[in-house]
């Protein structure tokens, strides 16, 4: 199976965690960045939102929380666009 495509630049690795937890953090490794990145919450963040947006202590399995993070983004995104639909329409 691939790895995952932002294996090479994924700050989960160069956290200071990760030093201190090695065998969470290789248990992540096989499990999130070399197979299933998917399912990897740093993943999803980073491919629906921006990498920007990804919280540096972020895990793997925070999946719950990076759904959230992309859901509050695009309401932002979809709020921002209808004020400025009505802020044309207003100068018109
Ligand atoms: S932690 Fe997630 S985003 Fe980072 S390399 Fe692994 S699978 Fe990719």
């Amino acid at each position: 199976m691939k790895h995952c495509d932002f294996y090479e630049n994924c700050e989960l690795f160069s956290a200071d965690q990760s030093i201190h937890m090695p065998k969470l953090f290789s248990m992540f490794r096989e499990r999130y960045c070399l197979g299933g990145h998917d399912q990897c919450a740093r993943y999803h963040v980073t491919r629906y939102a921006g990498k920007q947006y990804v919280p540096s202590f972020m895990l793997p399995t925070q999946m719950e929380w990076a759904e959230m993070i992309v859901k509050e983004l695009k309401d932002e995104q979809a709020n921002a666009g209808i004020r400025q639909t009505s802020s044309s329409l207003t100068t018109l």
